[in-house]
């Protein structure tokens, strides 16, 4: 199956078993000031998961684009992207553990085709200090699953990171966890607002034999899922817990009544190990965006791996966020869709890409995503003209801030914030552009950057606010 059957089959069998696709939010929400983008499939239904009905019912579905901006410095590896796809299903105080893992089970092995000798799972250790206890629950109906399969199902208790390290066990398949397999919105139990649900959840890991095992990750699925040889591609969160009282040292913990189901699966990961990659960059809805790449620059992917992966996610992310209405600026949104842009030109720069790079891009992906996506589709021109006009502005100032750049490296002086006020304000450089350049460059970044450039652009907004003002009164 490829990613765009895999994700039809997906919103097939969630509306066999009982549940009303919603329709996808916004990547920018629209009523939430802490957040700038939509980041899960789950953060726009967390009104409903906290308590709140819904119209649509109470079991729900959807695929939901994602922007993770906390993501762009891993991207380049074979897993992450800024812009991703979320298969996403949810039981609100509907189904619990006994329905969503099977179900899971189901579309991995028998829906998708996954070989289930090669999935992993960890589950959440309890917490006893607070009286949470292991979620076997859990781990048994995984157990069953694996079992019938005729996979063996070893366990081990891992509690940490740290005691991971220590004890035997490698090869078992259902790890219990402490830090990473438990969800509610502060963090750990410990971090937990009173009056929040919260719970264990259970976290799916797909093996690839054929990466060389980095002994820099550790020696269990969950430890070595950032870079390894095992990658996440879902997780179920288990809201059963309210936190009752206590101010952090001695939380009191109840069961809820109603229970909730939050499931968030990563599409392209899902394809990734559906086609049996380890990189998601090789799967349907991104490869003809790569080999168009490969065709403009003249280059392979095997050789240009690196940048290739940035042009091709950053594009992308562009691509959705302009479809979402979102144009490139200097503030929130519009300056981390900038960014993506800027940081997609420079790496196309890279690969000799000097011009209209961006246009050739946006064809082939809205081509890949307008059947499941048609306002992509729609908006195929505006999408076009706001990023070409993106794209020539900066074209304008690389060459310039770039000689700007190897000349302070020719001098052997340290990089300062003034510098990167300049590069910003003449040269278009947005600021991580410029240190991550910097960096490329071998240049030493003086310690202050940070306070300095901010306090020219502070000068600077005075200013032109000065001069507004001024204006007003002539
Ligand atoms: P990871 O640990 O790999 O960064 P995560 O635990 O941060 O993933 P979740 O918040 O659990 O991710 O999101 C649900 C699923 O979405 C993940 O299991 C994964 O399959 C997918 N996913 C998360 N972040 C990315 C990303 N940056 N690019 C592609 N897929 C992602
Ligand atoms: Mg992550
Ligand atoms: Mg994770
Ligand atoms: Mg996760």
């Amino acid at each position: 199956m490829d990613a765009q059957q895999i994700r039809s089959a997906f919103l097939q069998l969630v509306a066999e078993r009982g549940h009303t696709v919603i329709d996808r939010a916004s990547l920018v929400p629209r009523d939430d000031p802490t957040t700038l983008f939509t980041g899960s499939g789950m953060q726009p239904l967390l009104p409903y998961l906290l308590g709140e009905p819904h119209p649509a019912g109470t079991r729900l579905a959807d695929v939901q684009p994602c922007v993770r901006a906390q993501d762009i410095e891993e991207v380049g590896d074979n897993r992450h992207t800024t812009f991703f796809e979320m298969l996403g299903n949810w039981s609100l105080g509907d189904y619990f553990k006994a329905e969503q893992i099977p179900m899971f089970w189901h579309f991995l092995v028998d829906v998708v085709g996954l070989d289930p000798e090669r999935i992993y799972v960890s589950v959440f250790t309890g917490d006893p200090e607070h009286d949470i206890p292991r979620d076997d629950e859990s781990a048994d109906i995984w157990t069953e699953l694996f079992t019938a399969a005729g996979v063996s199902a070893d366990r081990v208790e891992l509690l940490t990171e740290e005691h991971g390290n220590e004890v035997g066990n490698q090869g078992a398949r259902i790890a219990f966890y402490q830090d990473k397999n438990w969800w509610s919105r502060g963090g750990g139990p410990d971090q937990m607002i009173v009056g929040d649900p919260g719970g264990p959840d259970s976290e799916v890991f797909y093996y690839f034999p054929q990466v060389e095992h980095d002994t820099a990750f550790g020696r269990y699925p969950h430890q070595n899922s950032d870079g390894g040889q095992y990658l996440e591609i879902g997780n179920s969160v288990f809201m059963q817990y309210r936190r009752t009282g206590g101010d952090g040292v001695a939380p009191g913990f109840a069961e809820l009544p109603h229970r909730n189901v939050d499931y968030g699966g990563g599409l392209e990961r899902i394809a990734a190990a559906a086609i049996d990659s380890p990189d998601v960059f090789r799967i349907s809805l991104l490869w003809p965006v790569v080999a168009e790449l490969e065709r403009l620059s003249g280059k392979s992917y095997d050789d240009a791996t690196h940048a290739m992966r940035i042009v091709t996610d950053h594009v992308r992310g562009a691509v959705f966020l302009a479809a979402d209405g979102v144009v490139p600026s200097n503030k929130e949104a519009g300056y981390v869709m900038r960014r993506l842009l800027r940081r997609a030109i420079r790496f196309a720069a890279e690969l000799g890409v000097e011009n209209n790079v961006l246009t050739p891009l946006v064809d082939v992906i809205a081509d890949l995503y307008a059947d499941a996506y048609p306002e992509v589709g729609e908006k195929r021109e505006t999408i076009t003209k706001v990023l070409q006009k993106e794209e020539r502005a900066f074209r304008r100032t690389l060459n310039k801030g770039l000689r700007e750049l190897r000349h302070i490296a020719k001098e052997q002086r340290t990089i300062t914030g003034d510098d990167f006020f300049t590069l910003n304000d003449t040269f278009g450089f947005p600021v991580e552009l410029s240190t991550e350049e910097a960096g490329r460059q071998g240049l030493s970044i003086s310690s202050d950057w940070r306070a300095e450039f901010d306090a020219r652009r502070e000068e600077q907004r005075a200013r032109s606010q000065a001069a507004t003002k001024l204006g007003a009164h002539d």
